[in-house]
C-alpha cells in the first residue's frame, strides 16, 4: 500500500507515509468508532478522474452524522484533497482511502469532540480479481439496522464483513452471500448483489444494505438500456430460479457469479446483463462513452 516515496494527507498536511502514525490509545481503534470510504480514480482522456468523488464524500458526511462523529472537511475540500494527493504520488488509476477516526488518546466509551481525517491512495487491481465468483449462503447475518447505521460505512461493521468472508472461504467458496434479519438476501461482505431473471435485474432494497454508489450506477446504466431493476426483497430460495448473478462494488466493480451453494448459472456468464453492464460500467468510469456520467443516488432511508 506504501513506500518509501508515498504521500499521505494526515491531520491537515501530506506527509510521508512512513511518518504517519497514530496512537495505540485511540477509542476508534478499540471500538471500531471511525468511518471510510472506498473511492477510484481512473486515467480518462481528460486526465485522472476520481469516480463519483461527491456521491462518496457525501457518503462519508452522511457516516459520519449516523456516528457522531465530528469531520472538520466539506464535500469540495475532500475532493480538492484527492486529486493533490493523486498528484503527489502520481497516480492515475487508484484506489483512494479515507478515514476519519477519533484520535485523542481516550477510552471512554462516547463520541469525540474532533477527528483526524487520514487519505490514502495506491494502485489496487480489481478487488475480487476477474474470476467468477462461488457464492455461499452465510451463516451470519448483516447487523441489524436497529442496532447500527448499516447505511453508514463505520469500520466496526467490517467486522461482520471479515467473519462471514472467512466462514465462506473456510468452506471452499470464493465469498460469501449474507441475507438480513429478516432472512432475506442483503448483500456481500464488501459489495452488493443482483440476480438476473427473465431480462430483469433483482437487487435488495436500501435498508438492511450499505446503499453501493456502484449499485446506484448500474442501475442508472441498466434503465438506460432499458432493462427493468427491481429493488425488493427476496429469499435465497428465490435464487434457484435466477439466470445470473453479479456483485457489485468500487473495489469489486462488477463480479459475475458462477454458483451460489449448489446451484450452478448454466447461462455463460459473457451472455448474462451481468456481463453487458460490466462493460458498460468500465466505459463509463474511464468516460470512454458518451453516456450520462451522473446517475441520481437514491435517497438513503436512515
Ligand atoms: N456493501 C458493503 C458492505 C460494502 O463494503 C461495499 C463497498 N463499499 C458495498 C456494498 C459497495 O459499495 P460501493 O459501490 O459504494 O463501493
Amino acid at each position: 500500500y506504501f513506500t518509501a516515496d508515498t504521500v499521505v494527507f494526515l491531520d491537515g498536511q501530506f506527509i510521508p507515509a512512513t511518518q504517519a502514525q497514530c496512537s495505540l490509545y485511540v477509542p476508534s481503534l478499540h471500538y471500531g468508532h471511525a468511518v471510510f470510504e472506498g473511492i477510484r480514480a481512473y486515467q480518462t482522456a481528460n486526465g485522472p478522474r476520481v469516480f463519483k468523488a461527491k456521491e462518496h464524500y457525501e457518503r462519508l458526511q452522511y457516516s459520519c452524522r449516523a456516528i457522531h462523529m465530528p469531520l472538520a472537511y466539506s464535500v469540495e475540500e475532500l475532493t480538492a484533497l484527492t486529486y493533490e494527493l493523486l498528484e503527489k504520488n502520481n497516480l492515475t488509476n487508484a484506489y483512494i482511502r479515507p478515514l476519519v477516526y477519533a484520535a485523542e488518546p481516550s477510552m471512554g466509551i462516547k463520541t469525540p469532540a474532533t477527528s483526524s481525517l487520514f487519505l490514502a491512495a495506491w494502485e489496487w487491481d480489481k478487488y475480487l480479481g476477474d474470476q467468477l465468483m462461488r457464492l455461499t449462503i452465510s451463516p451470519y447475518e448483516r447487523p441489524n439496522p436497529k442496532a447500527v447505521p448499516i447505511e453508514a460505512k463505520v469500520s466496526g461493521h467490517y467486522a461482520n464483513s471479515i467473519i462471514a468472508s472467512h466462514e465462506a472461504k473456510s468452506r471452499g467458496y470464493d465469498e460469501a452471500l449474507l441475507l438480513d434479519m429478516n432472512g432475506y438476501v442483503a448483500e456481500g461482505p464488501g459489495s452488493n448483489f443482483f440476480y438476473e431473471w427473465d431480462g430483469a435485474l433483482y437487487t435488495a432494497p436500501a435498508g438492511n444494505i450499505l446503499q453501493g454508489i456502484t449499485r446506484n450506477t448500474i442501475i442508472g446504466l441498466a434503465r438506460d438500456m432499458g432493462i427493468p431493476v427491481f429493488e425488493e426483497f427476496f429469499t435465497p430460495e428465490t435464487l434457484h430460479h435466477a439466470t445470473g448473478a453479479f456483485l457489485t462494488g468500487t473495489a469489486a466493480e462488477v463480479v459475475g457469479v458462477a454458483s451460489i451453494d449448489d446451484h450452478v448459472f448454466e447461462t455463460p456468464y459473457e451472455e448474462t446483463i451481468g456481463a453487458k453492464l460490466a462493460a458498460a460500467y468500465a466505459a463509463l468510469v474511464r468516460e470512454k462513452v458518451g453516456a450520462r456520467t451522473t446517475h441520481p443516488v437514491a435517497e438513503r432511508s436512515a
